[in-house]
């Protein structure tokens, strides 16, 4: 089995949220089951510019981006401790500056971004093509990658390269689509009939993901509840039609984590390790991240949140009970990066608490490490969340996590009401409805729970015990390149 894997971000060399982590993480995995894959994302400034011993192949391809004719180069690198290919396509006028989609730090996207991602999309066919290693399944990742699909059933149908290369559609996070003006079909290249409601047109723009899910093979998403929510008006994002009519070839695969990577027992960036048989670590964890924070060094219960600071993630019911929570015994750091008014917010909450709230506007994996095996719980109360990667690094940290129960959070997180802690499976604490209510209601029955330690103890120990590892997903994502390539 052959299989080009897409993704414009591949952890550890450039990420900008969970797509990264999977893009790095389940070629691998796929690898380890014999499939022969290899990985091609874009090569950003900050990749060239950083330590990672990558090698300029001789590739070299030129693509029609409009009228102009637009040429790439080729470097190669490796997955860290593997043997997985990546593949970095280089052209200096749409990577070579900083940020992947904007500017850090200013929240607004590159004006060329559709160029930028129709130059990946044909780039990377034609250096699979060059390679010569003709692709069973071409596994695409998002809009960036979502007109792929579409140019191998018109532009690239007739090469008899791709004559047997089936393609998937995996959607992260359907509310990023790729949307841009009509006349950007002009760079694509691709036939103006293809602009209709039923294939590339959305609203009177081009939508890459639409593109995607309409001609790709086959199309899964993060997480199973997901895959049955984007069918519906309320999480569709205006594709739940588009979605209905391809229900058939719809599946959600549970991502996973990687536990070379997120661990307690062997993680590098933590103070001291520990595991579910030995929870001494986490303590002194707690301590050091309440000293690094200028916290007082107190045993009521720490609240960690890592997200990106959006409306996705469900900080308006944290403002919306900001001063209420602020009247219990708890401390709070949240990390994050995001829209510059949730950071004035948080910023003005870390003035007002100081022995209370702690904050970091970065973005900074050692602290992302930290605050899992530093905090007692993880709150995400995310209005929609496709799968969700923090709720499971922080059940294998002992962080009980605390969610809305929503995609991916529902199919992970187990309340207490739903099955008594000595049973094993209870995790966390979950309520339904997106409301500010239910979540200060939930967070009083997380912090009530934590003054019963053996209770604690249990449930932290059900978490940390329970396998969420990406050999099980790369197996159902092998389960199905296998059935696709069976189907001819
Ligand atoms: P999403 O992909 O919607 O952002 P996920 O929970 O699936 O959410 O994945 C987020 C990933 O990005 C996790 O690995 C998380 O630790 C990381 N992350 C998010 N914000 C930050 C930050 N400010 N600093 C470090 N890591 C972050």
């Amino acid at each position: 089995m052959n299989v080009a894997y897409l993704s414009s971000e591949v952890a550890p060399f450039a990420k900008t949220g969970g797509l990264a982590d999977m893009a790095g993480a389940i070629p691998r995995n796929l690898q380890k089951l014999g499939v022969k894959i290899m990985v091609l994302m874009p090569l950003y400034r900050s990749i060239k510019e950083s330590a990672c011993p990558l090698v300029k192949t001789d590739i070299r391809f030129e693509v029609r981006i409009g009228n102009k004719i637009k040429s790439g180069s080729v470097y190669k690198g490796f997955l860290p401790d593997s043997q997985v290919s990546v593949y970095f396509i280089d052209n200096e006028q749409y990577y070579g500056r900083d940020g992947l989609y904007n500017y850090p730090g200013i929240p607004k996207d590159f004006e060329d971004n559709s160029e930028r991602f129709i130059f990946f999309s044909l780039g990377v066919l034609e250096v699979v093509e060059r390679l010569r290693l003709r692709p069973d399944i071409v596994h695409c990742n998002d809009w960036q990658t979502g007109l792929v699909p579409v140019y191998l059933k018109t532009r690239y149908a007739g090469r008899s390269f791709f004559e047997n290369t089936k393609s998937v559609m995996t959607i992260h996070n359907l509310a990023y689509q790729g949307c841009f003006w009509h006349w950007d079909m002009k760079l694509t290249g691709l036939d103006w009939s293809l602009f209709n409601a039923k294939q590339l047109e959305f609203y009177g723009k081009l939508n890459f993901l639409k593109g995607g899910i309409v001609f790709s093979d086959l199309i899964t998403t993060v997480s199973k509840t997901y895959a049955a929510e984007i069918q519906t008006p309320e999480y569709g994002v205006g594709l739940d039609g588009v979605l209905r009519e391809r229900a058939g070839d719809l599946y959600g695969i549970m991502n996973g984590i990687d536990y070379a990577l997120w661990n307690p027992e062997t993680d590098k960036f933590i103070c001291a390790n520990y595991g579910s048989k030995n929870l001494r670590g986490k303590q002194l964890c707690k301590k050091a991240l309440q000293k690094k924070y200028n916290l007082p060094k107190r045993d009521c219960p720490l609240i960690g949140m890592i997200t990106r600071l959006t409306d996705q993630k469900g900080l308006d019911l944290v403002v919306d009970k900001f001063q209420d929570l602020m009247k219990m015994d708890i401390q709070l750091v949240l990390l994050g990066t995001g829209d510059p008014w949730y950071h004035e917010v948080f910023k003005r909450y870390a003035r007002t608490y100081p022995a209370k709230v702690a904050i970091q506007l970065s973005f900074d994996e050692r602290s992302a490490h930290e605050i899992e095996a530093g905090a007692d719980i993880f709150l995400m109360p995310s209005r929609y969340e496709p799968c969700g990667l923090n709720q499971l690094y922080s059940l294998k940290y002992g962080t009980v996590p605390v969610v809305r129960s929503t995609g991916g959070l529902a199919d992970t997180i187990t309340d207490v009401r739903q099955a008594p802690v000595k049973q094993g499976r209870a995790n966390g604490f979950s309520f339904k409805n997106y409301n500010a209510d239910l979540l200060f209601a939930t967070i009083v029955r997380a912090v009530d729970l934590f003054k019963d330690k053996t209770q604690w103890k249990n449930l932290m120990i059900n978490g940390m015990s329970q396998d969420w590892s990406l050999e099980k997903s790369a197996k159902e994502y092998l389960a199905l390149y296998e059935k696709m390539v069976k189907k001819g």
